[in-house]
C-alpha cells in the first residue's frame, strides 16, 4: 500500500473526483489505481479568504507499487504506508491461574480489560457504579428531578466518566505504538460510525456510547473475563511491599498480585485510603474555571465564514489559549459543540459542571470549559490529597452560591466583565439542569482566576467575534479538568512503592480524556501481560 498526503479537494467533491484526484497525483491510468481507503481527513478554516478545501491522507493500492515508490522516492508526500496493526506481546498459557483484577470500567479499565481478555488473561473487572442502562436513569435522576445517587451517576459506572460526553476521540499524546488506531478499531467494531477512523477530529455523542461499552463489556465475558458491578474496591492487601489482592465495600477479599487501578479522577475516597496506605503519590497542576454557552451559530459563522452550517462541516468547535499579565494562562476546555452544559458531581452537597452532545451536535448552543491552570507550588501546597480538598471546597461553595438545589451558579459574560451580578437571562438560553440561579460568579473563585478570565474574554472575542457577547452565559464550576494527583509509576509501569499495582488512566495522572485513557489501558495491559509471563519490560 501507498500513502499520499496532503492531497486536497473542494468540499463538495464526488467520490469520482477524489479518484481522478488520486490517478492524476500519481500519473496513472485508472486501470492501476486498485482501491483506496482513507486514513485521515480534515480541513483548515483558519484563512477565511480562501476556498476551504479537504486535505486528505489516502492509502492506496496499485498495479505496480514497486515502481511508484521509485518515481516518488524524492516526494514526501508519498511513501509507503506503514504497519499500523496491534501486536499483542503474547498469550496466557492455558496452566495459568492467576487472574488480573482490573479496578474501574472507564475507557482505561475498559481497554485494560480488553485486552488482558484478549491475551486470554480472563480478567476480573471491579466497578463501583451500575451497568449503564440503570446508570442512565440514575444519572438523568440528578439533571431532571435534583436527586443524585453518590455511587452510579455521571462519573460513577460503565463505560466511566466519558460515558455521557461529547464522546471527542482526539488527543496530543505521544502515540509511536499506534495504540490510538487500536482504540479506534475496537470502537468501531463495538459500534462507533467508520468515519471515526479518518476524520481528523472524531467524536462519538452519547447515545452511541452506551450501546458500544455494552458490546465491549460482552466481548470480555466472552472471551472469558469477568465484568461485576456495584462491587467498590475499598481496601487493598497489601504484604511486604506487594500487593496480593484487595477488599470490597462488602468485605469479601479477591486475590490477585496483578491489580490494575483505572479509578478515574473523581475516586476521592479511593485516593484517601490509597493514602492511607502510603502508596506514592505527589499532587499536580490541574485547571478551575466555568463553562460557557454561545448559541452555535455564532461560533460556526466566527470559525466558517460562508462554510457555517455546510452539512459536510457539521457545528465547529474551538480552542482558546490566553496568557494574562498576572501569570495565568486560560484556555477552553472540552469544547462541546452543539451540546449541552451537565451536572457532573459524584458527591451529594456539591456542583460540578462538564459538557455533553449527541452524535448529531445539533443543539442550540455551542458550550465549553473556560478555566484557568492552577499548581500545587503556587495554589495548593500541603501535600498529595490537598488538590482533592480545594475541589470539595469549590463544589461545596458553587453549591451553596446555586442555593443548596443543585442548580449551579451562573452569570452573563458581559455583567461578568462589568462586575456586576445578573438578575435576567438574555437571548441564550442555558442548558444547565436542574437549572442555574443567576449572580455575581467573582465569589466563585480566587481572584486571580477570576481577573484572568476577564481579561482573556475580551481578547478570545477578537478570535471569535462574538465570544465576549454580553448575553452568553457562564456557568459554574469547572473543577474535575484532570486529576489532582499523580499516582506515580516506574518503568514497568507498577507504583513506585507498592508491587503488583498498576495505577491507570486519568485518575492516576496519566490521561487527559477517552482516547489517551483508552491507550493508557492498553498500555497498562501489555505491563501486566509483561509480568504475568517473566517478559522484560519495555522502556
Ligand atoms: P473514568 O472514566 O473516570 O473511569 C473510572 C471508573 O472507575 C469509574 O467508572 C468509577 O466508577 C470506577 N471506580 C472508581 N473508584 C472505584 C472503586 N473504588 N472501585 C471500583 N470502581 C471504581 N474526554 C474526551 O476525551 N472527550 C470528551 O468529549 C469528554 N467529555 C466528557 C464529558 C463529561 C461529562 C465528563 C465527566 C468527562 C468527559 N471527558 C471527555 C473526560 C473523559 O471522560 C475521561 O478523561 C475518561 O473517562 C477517563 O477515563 P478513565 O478510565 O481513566 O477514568
Amino acid at each position: 500500500m501507498l500513502r499520499i498526503t496532503e492531497l486536497k479537494l473542494p468540499l463538495d467533491h464526488s467520490d469520482e473526483q477524489l479518484r481522478a484526484a488520486i490517478v492524476q497525483r500519481l500519473g496513472i491510468a485508472d486501470a492501476e489505481l486498485l482501491d483506496f481507503s482513507l486514513f485521515k481527513r480534515s480541513y483548515d478554516a483558519r484563512k477565511k479568504s480562501s476556498e476551504l478545501l479537504f486535505i486528505y491522507t489516502l492509502d492506496v493500492s496499485v498495479r505496480d507499487e514497486a515502481a511508484l515508490l521509485a518515481k516518488f522516492a524524492d516526494d514526501r508526500q508519498i511513501g509507503p504506508t506503514p504497519d499500523m496493526r496491534y501486536q499483542f506481546v503474547g498469550h496466557a498459557p492455558a496452566e495459568l491461574e492467576e487472574r488480573p483484577l482490573v479496578v474501574g470500567f472507564g475507557p482505561c479499565g475498559i481497554f485494560a480489560g480488553l485486552l488482558l481478555a484478549q491475551m486470554g488473561f480472563r480478567p476480573i473487572i471491579l466497578e463501583r457504579g451500575k451497568e449503564v442502562r440503570q446508570r442512565t436513569k440514575d444519572t438523568w435522576g440528578l439533571w431532571r428531578k435534583g436527586v443524585l445517587n453518590p455511587e452510579s451517576n455521571v462519573q460513577f459506572g460503565e463505560g466511566g466518566a466519558g460515558t455521557f460526553s461529547d464522546g471527542k476521540l482526539y488527543s496530543q499524546i505521544k502515540d509511536p505504538n499506534f495504540f490510538g488506531r487500536k482504540v479506534l478499531e475496537e470502537f468501531v467494531k463495538a459500534g462507533a460510525p467508520e468515519e471515526i477512523l479518518y476524520v481528523n477530529k472524531p467524536h462519538i455523542g452519547t447515545f452511541r456510547l452506551t450501546g458500544m461499552v455494552e458490546n465491549m463489556r460482552a466481548e470480555i465475558i466472552a472471551l472469558g473475563g469477568e465484568v461485576r458491578f456495584e462491587q467498590k474496591v475499598s481496601d487493598l492487601l497489601i504484604e511486604d511491599g506487594q500487593l496480593r489482592g484487595v477488599q470490597l465495600e462488602s468485605g469479601e477479599q479477591i486475590a490477585s498480585r496483578h491489580v490494575v487501578l483505572a479509578l478515574g479522577h473523581s475516586a476521592r475516597d479511593t485516593m484517601r485510603m490509597l493514602h492511607g496506605h502510603g502508596v506514592f503519590m505527589e499532587a499536580k497542576p490541574f485547571s478551575v474555571g466555568f463553562r460557557i454557552e454561545h448559541p452555535q451559530s455564532v461560533i460556526d459563522k466566527a470559525r466558517l465564514g460562508k462554510y457555517a452550517g455546510h452539512p459536510k462541516l457539521g457545528a465547529a468547535d474551538y480552542k482558546l489559549v490566553y496568557h494574562a499579565r498576572n501569570g495565568r494562562s486560560v484556555y477552553s476546555f472540552c469544547m462541546c459543540p452543539g451540546g449541552t452544559v451537565v451536572a457532573a458531581t459524584s458527591e451529594p452537597n456539591r456542583v460540578v459542571t462538564n459538557g455533553m452532545s449527541q452524535y448529531s451536535r445539533n443543539e442550540r448552543n455551542a458550550n465549553s470549559g473556560l478555566v484557568v491552570g492552577i499548581s500545587p507550588e503556587q495554589d495548593f501546597p500541603g501535600g498529595p490529597l490537598a488538590g482533592i480538598e480545594l475541589q470539595e471546597r469549590l463544589e461545596s461553595l458553587a453549591y451553596e452560591l446555586g442555593g443548596c438545589n443543585y442548580e449551579a451558579p451562573a452569570q452573563l459574560v458581559g455583567d461578568f466583565i462589568a462586575g456586576k451580578p445578573s438578575t435576567a437571562l438574555g437571548s441564550v438560553e442555558p442548558s444547565y439542569k436542574p437549572g442555574v440561579k443567576l449572580q455575581d460568579l467573582a465569589a466563585a473563585l480566587p481572584p486571580f482566576a477570576i481577573e484572568a478570565i476577564r481579561e482573556a474574554l475580551p481578547v478570545f472575542d477578537k478570535q471569535i467575534r462574538g465570544y465576549a457577547m454580553h448575553d452568553a452565559v457562564l456557568t459554574g464550576l469547572e473543577t474535575r479538568t484532570s486529576s489532582p494527583l499523580r499516582i506515580t509509576r516506574g518503568a514497568d509501569l507498577q507504583s513506585l512503592n507498592v508491587k503488583g499495582l498498576f495505577p491507570a488512566g486519568e485518575g492516576a495522572g496519566y490521561a487527559g480524556g477517552i482516547l489517551s485513557a483508552g491507550v493508557d489501558g492498553i498500555r497498562i495491559a501489555e505491563a501486566v501481560a509483561r509480568d504475568l509471563l517473566g517478559l522484560p519490560h519495555q522502556a
